[in-house]
């Protein structure tokens, strides 16, 4: 039985419990004593983003569950919501105890639509049992918890631009500072987590911080949830510790063999079998949790092909390097795959991809070029053999 589902069975609730029965500080720095950070890929240390909102000043504060998974290979938050909503649920009502918040909201993906009623009822349940609502279990803290609806907006994940969208607007980033744990949702601090993120909170308040530590890195501490797809035996939902190697993540899931592995997702890094020995791990090659496995007959340049006009559809279109530059990148790669692109335009379009990685206002601009200039750089072979003078 994997970690997380220890947790959920044997300790339902213990660590609500345990965060109604200290101080808020005290939730606070077990959270911090654990190292956990962020799983939806950002990797920022929770604690400490707790401790901001904590400290923010502000009678009205929220609790956002980042339950927008658009990251193309990612879907272990879907499989969490399925097996441990409770869980997700807990880790919530934690926060809230943690920064003094009264309000919680679960931001679903659009294309999850068919798990909100299973969440509703969830919900429901736990009003009932006095888990959320007034005085939850007795206590002082007041806290609920909705769903709200997103419309499959890929920069919806990126957490000012779903704040915009749940106030109504255009799901767009916004300019940071100020961040949300200040002037987040409806100008209130807020703190926005990942769902496996919060669920991780849950079992750390449950069994202690060491407890997590236990496993992974210093760095990068404790289990990390992957989605594992593509060119391998056995793809499906894992648990492994940070820190685990890629070629040891391959042999588990029948994936030995691989040319490559996208590790990251869309916006992630293309990693080639040489470089199987490294470790994923936020010190090394971080990760959201998707891993997409090559096979030896993939063509690279397919591959990219279907990243790019991913990026090209799913551009917000608010800033011109990523507007523009994710489109100037597809068509340089269509002359590259129909054998026109010279080895000079080569070159300048990884010129572009490096200032898009500089020059974008938000994450996704910033990381779009990423398996562009990974692919030009490890697959040098693949993709000299497109270029006339080089054919
Ligand atoms: S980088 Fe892209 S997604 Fe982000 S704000 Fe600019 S146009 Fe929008």
């Amino acid at each position: 039985m994997s970690p997380l589902s220890t947790y959920a069975s044997q300790l339902p609730e213990a660590g609500l419990k345990a965060a109604l029965a200290c101080e808020r500080t005290a939730i606070i720095k077990a959270v911090s004593d654990s190292g956990l950070k962020g799983r939806g890929g950002a990797g920022f240390p929770t604690g400490v983003k707790w401790n901001f909102a904590a400290a923010a000043r502000g009678d009205r504060k929220f609790v956002i569950c980042n339950a927008d998974e658009g990251e193309p290979g990612t879907f272990k938050d879907r499989v969490i919501l399925q097996e441990h909503a409770d869980l997700v649920f807990e880790g919530m009502t934690i926060a809230a105890r943690a920064i003094g918040a009264k309000e919680g909201v679960l931001f679903l993906r659009g294309e999850y639509t068919y798990l909100r009623g299973h969440l509703e009822a969830v919900l429901a349940r736990r009003r009932e049992a006095g888990l959320l609502g007034k005085g939850v279990l007795g206590s002082p803290l007041d806290f609920d918890i909705r769903i709200f609806m997103g419309a499959g907006a890929y920069i919806c994940g990126e957490e000012t631009a779903l704040i915009e969208a749940l106030e109504g607007f255009r799901g767009e980033p916004r300019n940071r500072p100020p961040f949300p744990v200040n002037t987040g949702f409806l100008d209130c601090p807020t703190v926005v987590n990942n769902v496996e993120t919060l669920a991780w909170t849950a079992c750390i308040l449950g069994n202690g911080a060491d407890w997590f530590r236990r496993v992974g890195t210093e760095r990068s501490t404790g289990i990390k949830i992957f989605s594992v797809s593509g060119d391998c035996a056995r793809p499906g939902v894992y648990e492994f510790p940070l820190g685990i190697s890629v070629s040891d993540l391959l042999k588990e899931v029948g994936g030995e063999g691989a040319k490559a592995c996208q590790i990251g997702g869309a916006s992630g890094q293309c990693v080639p079998a040489k470089d199987f020995g490294r470790t994923i791990a936020f010190e090394d090659i971080p990760t959201g949790g998707s891993v997409i496995v090559f096979g030896p007959h993939r063509d690279m340049l397919e591959v990219l092909h279907n990243f790019l006009e991913f990026f090209v559809d799913e551009s917000c279109g608010q800033c011109t390097p990523c507007r523009l530059g994710n489109a100037k990148l597809l068509e340089g790669l269509e002359k590259l795959r129909a054998g026109t692109c010279s080895m000079a335009y080569l070159r300048e379009l990884c010129q572009l991809g490096e200032t898009m990685q500089v020059a974008s206002k938000c994450g996704l601009g910033q990381s779009s070029p990423n398996a562009f200039l990974s692919v030009v750089e490890h697959f040098r072979d693949e993709i000299m053999g497109r270029i006339p003078s080089h054919a």
